[in-house]
């Protein structure tokens, strides 16, 4: 973090002269509460300690004049639609400036230079930390904080779906404006009421293992989840899976086809296991919530099937290896696992997970260690 504060703070004095104000933002994890958000189901999810930061100054021209330290370019663009740039890094900046203004916002010309460490495409979403960071910045710079946490969030995602051709939920960036150090999230997605739990796994380290693959998709599968679900609603008479439980889904066994049984199935169980493990928390129970980290991804491999070879492999590693819990983060079909680790088996897990991998599939996964921390902030004067 001081690293790269003072490292934005040369390049700022270098390209623009004097200091800007800094701001920062995070990426995310999410304990637990997978495929739920749209069947009206729980996240859980939290900031963490990899950041995205930025040096920004009001500059009284029209104009954005940005540069990137670890792309290593410099963008410049206007704030009207028509002004669009058309670097990929420097559309999520506009795109949050234009989701502030379309919603009434102020935004004017800044000076920014930003540079972040959370992993690219790694599952942690460093897209809602880039977002975040700005939307937080031009909040506080030009609209004396008057846009809520909430819409700050809605303004990431309009971005993603507006300017990014990403057709993403809210949770990432709920995650990374709403994160706490020390806390974890939970979101309700039906009523988008949220509460914070403490989360202090002292003795145990999280850590993410990114499989690096990515399966071909072929007949979107994610539709074909979303379909089953809606049509054992339906049978069920509710809107969501949300108001179902196995009592009633086993009701309707026979009326409904195997595979869309355990799809329900699946979400049914992990909306339970979302609450236990709130529960868990509450009480310092970290075994259960490993467990419960174990069942979910039991349910997501066998039952809702989004799970690869390569993540049931990690799985395997981390429980062979007494990891206290182990699941796979993400829509699945690749990416990573995360993972509840004791700090005593810590070292000689990630190693073997590194070399029984690397001799599988022919390449070592990625490992981060992370700290539940905090999301949009400013971090100067
Ligand atoms: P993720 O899962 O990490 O959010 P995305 O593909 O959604 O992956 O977002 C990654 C994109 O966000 C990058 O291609 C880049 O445009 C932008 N981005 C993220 N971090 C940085 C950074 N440190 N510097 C510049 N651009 C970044
Ligand atoms: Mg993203």
């Amino acid at each position: 973090m001081e690293e790269m504060q003072e490292k934005i703070r040369k390049v700022f004095a270098e390209r623009f002269g004097g200091e800007g104000t800094l701001y920062a933002s995070a990426g995310r994890i999410n304990l637990i509460g997978e495929h739920t958000d749209y069947n009206g189901g729980f996240v859980f999810p939290g900031a963490i300690d990899k950041v995205i930061m930025a040096e920004i100054r009001s500059n009284g021209m029209q104009k954005c004049r940005v540069f990137s330290i670890d792309i290593n370019q410099y963008v410049e663009f206007g704030l009207r639609e028509e002004d669009a740039p058309k670097e990929g890094w420097a559309r999520y900046i506009f795109g949050v400036c234009r989701e502030v203004i379309k919603r009434g916002g102020t935004v004017e010309g800044f000076d920014a230079v930003f540079a972040g460490n959370v992993p690219l495409g790694a599952g942690l979403s460093s897209s809602a930390a880039l977002e975040s960071c700005f939307a937080f910045a031009l909040n506080d710079m030009f609209n004396g904080n008057s846009i809520d946490k909430f819409e700050l969030a809605k303004i990431g995602q309009g971005t993603e779906h507006n300017y990014c051709g990403v057709n993403c939920g809210i949770m990432d960036q709920f995650a990374s404006v709403f994160g706490k150090k020390g806390n974890l999230i939970r979101l309700d997605c039906r009523s988008l009421e949220h509460e914070y739990f403490p989360f202090d796994p002292d003795g145990y380290k999280l850590v993410l293992i990114d499989s690096v693959v990515k399966h071909e998709l072929k007949d979107s599968p994610y539709n074909r989840r979303r379909e089953s679900c809606e049509r054992v609603a339906k049978a069920l008479g509710v809107e969501t899976l949300r108001d179902a439980d196995m009592k009633m889904l086993d009701a309707v066994k026979s009326e409904i086809t195997a595979e869309d049984y355990f799809r329900a199935k699946y979400v049914i169980e992990e909306k339970d296991r979302v609450l236990a493990v709130c529960d868990a928390l509450l009480k310092g129970d970290y075994k259960t919530v490993g467990e419960k980290m174990y069942e979910t991804h039991r349910g997501l491999s066998k039952d809702y099937e989004v799970s690869c070879e390569e993540l049931d492999f990690l799985n395997d590693i981390a429980r062979e290896n007494g990891v206290t819990g182990s699941r796979i983060m993400g829509g699945g079909f690749g990416g990573c696992t995360i993972n509840l680790v004791p700090d005593e088996i810590h070292d000689r897990f990630i190693a073997d997970a590194k070399k029984r991998f690397a001799e599988k599939y022919g390449h070592e996964p990625k490992v981060y260690d992370v700290i539940i921390s905090d999301g949009a902030r400013r971090i100067s004067e």
